[in-house]
């Protein structure tokens, strides 16, 4: 298969022939990639930023933001099955520490995050834990199914621009938007509720 691998320290990326994604394990499923999105983190890796720089060990397929349909799932694979059409998350918890056994697998001490610390979803196939994976309705559009997990973040920090009564926007990016757009509407449902 083809990815986008950041091949060696330094801007840029390269597309090109990479070995095939691994097949799943127990409880992992292998998904058919179908969409991806560019964050602005993916723009950091690509402009070598000095903070991806310490991070980022290359060579590395990029990407952490897509949708695609499950080709394969592991024998203890619950909830998905082949034809699913799923988002990824971003963030891969340990499932171990204190926070993940306690339900905050959210701040996980030892979180990775894909396409930074670990193995991207620029490819055409991508493996990955089925606690990763989040399953969507067909009617969606698999460019909206992608950009499921940018609106996570959104959510999350709209919420907390309402508890804080104030929310800092950066420039006009689709991110800030979202987050303002999700401010508004707890606004307007809070009023409705007045
Ligand atoms: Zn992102
Ligand atoms: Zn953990």
């Amino acid at each position: 298969m083809h990815a986008v691998v950041k091949t060696v320290p330094g801007p840029g990326a390269v597309y090109e022939p990479w070995a095939f994604a691994p097949k799943p394990g127990l409880r992992d499923i292998q998904v058919r990639v179908e969409a991806t999105s560019i964050c602005g983190t993916d723009m950091q890796i690509y402009d070598w930023h000095e903070l991806m720089a310490k991070r980022v060990k290359p060579p590395l397929v990029m990407g952490h933001e897509f949708a695609g349909k499950v080709v394969e799932a592991g024998k203890e694979v619950s909830d998905l099955r082949e034809g699913d059409i799923v988002s990824g998350e971003t963030h891969i918890n340990c499932g171990r520490c204190f926070q993940c056994r306690t339900g905050n697998g959210h701040i996980c001490e030892r979180m990775l995050l894909r396409g930074v610390d670990t193995g991207g979803c620029f490819a055409e196939y991508h493996t990955l834990h089925e606690s990763s994976a989040w399953l969507n309705d067909k009617r969606i559009p698999i460019e909206t199914a992608s950009a499921r997990q940018r609106c996570s973040c959104c959510v999350c920090r709209g919420h907390s621009g309402t508890h804080r009564r104030s929310l800092r926007l950066r420039s006009n990016r689709s991110m800030s938007n979202w987050a303002l757009q999700i401010v508004r509407s707890q606004q307007d449902l809070r009023n409705r509720h007045r």
